[in-house]
């Protein structure tokens, strides 16, 4: 115990422990937290705008968390066994590319359902690099589109089993376990608001119920794009914040716990992404632009004076090269080298 804390601490007990994982899939979690005082300061806010650093999972975002969490509750139900099973999924990618890491390390086939409309090459390109079966769904069918083609592909698979990401009470459960109970101590149990962007809703409804079953008072502001603001009653569209806007509201979205819903335009998420970059050095995707940008709306309350904002930055901004994030850089990069 005592040399645990002393090893925390930085002291050295002589005899030292190993802190080898044994496995990559042993890595997921315990994300740390960051404060933006540059750009706190540029902005003269009295509230301390705080961000949680989803980039720093193994595979590089928020939803290797809940690919980790229903992987094992569906081995713990028996529902699927390693050498044998094919697991199979829907994405707009980064669940996907957790699963796939995670498939890899326990031995399972996978297979990936993606939007067939170009929707992030490079997000394809990983998968595939990572030996999943990418499969198309057609976008223009929305959900009903994506749940006919999974049944398509689990039909025609034998032993495969379907982990839907929707309606997985495993997908808020990893938040419930393991995000808020991070935030809730990193902070010290000093958060204030939660501000969260909604794909699934799963990483707002499970760290938002633990945080306000630790404090009633926390509140929980939820951001969706506004181009397809579902959430806000009005109606699915497309916009550029790969992750979130999935234009649609699922099962495991607890909209109890919501207590205010911001609507941010892809315009001002990607001008936001470039601020965390330029501003903090802080490399971060598009949906973290959209996070931010909900986050200074609020921090410049003036009734949010001297509290404690905590923002969830999803993923990493490399996995955004191709897009519009980027498009500056990438277009006098290509000259420069034409
Ligand atoms: N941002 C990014 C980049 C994501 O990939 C996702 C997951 N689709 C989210 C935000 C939203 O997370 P959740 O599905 O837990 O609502």
């Amino acid at each position: 115990m005592m040399g645990g804390i002393r090893r925390l601490l930085g002291f050295s007990d002589g005899e030292e422990e190993e802190t080898i994982a044994s496995n990559i899939t042993q890595l997921v979690g315990r994300t740390p937290l960051v404060e933006l005082k540059k750009i706190m300061e540029k902005d003269m806010l009295e509230a301390r705008v705080i961000g949680k650093m989803e980039f720093f999972q193994p595979l590089g975002s928020i939803k290797d968390r809940g690919a980790l969490s229903m992987i094992e509750d569906a081995e713990e139900k028996g529902l699927i066994r390693a050498g044998i099973s094919t697991v199979v999924t829907h994405t707009s990618g980064n669940l996907g590319i957790g699963m796939a890491f995670i498939a890899i390390q326990k031995g399972y086939r996978f297979t990936a359902v993606v939007p067939g409309d170009g929707y992030s090459l490079e997000k394809q390109i990983l998968l595939k690099y990572l030996g999943a079966d990418v499969v198309h769904c057609d976008p223009n069918l929305g959900v009903k589109g994506i749940y006919d083609k999974l049944y398509e592909v689990c039909s025609a698979i034998p032993d495969s089993h379907l982990i839907d990401q929707f309606t997985n009470p495993a997908n808020p459960g990893a938040h419930f376990r393991n995000t808020g109970p991070e935030i809730w101590k990193d902070t010290g149990g000093r958060i204030d608001v939660l501000v969260c962007g909604v794909g699934s809703g799963g990483t707002f409804s499970g760290t938002g119920k633990y945080l306000k079953m630790k404090n009633p008072h926390v509140k929980v502001i939820v951001v969706e794009p506004s181009e397809s603001p579902v959430l806000s009653g009005g109606q699915a569209g497309r916009h550029l914040i790969q992750g979130i806007g999935a234009g649609v509201i699922t099962d495991v979205m607890d909209t109890s716990i919501i207590d205010e819903i911001i609507t941010v335009s892809s315009e001002e998420a990607i001008k936001n992404s470039r601020r965390l970059a330029s501003e903090e050095g802080i490399l971060a995707g598009i949906s973290s632009g959209a996070a931010l940008a909900a986050s200074l709306r609020v921090a410049g309350r003036s009734e949010n004076k001297g509290k404690m904002v905590v923002t969830i930055f999803p993923s990493g901004g490399e996995r955004y090269m191709r897009t519009q994030l980027f498009a500056e850089a990438r277009e006098y990069c290509e000259k420069m080298n034409a």
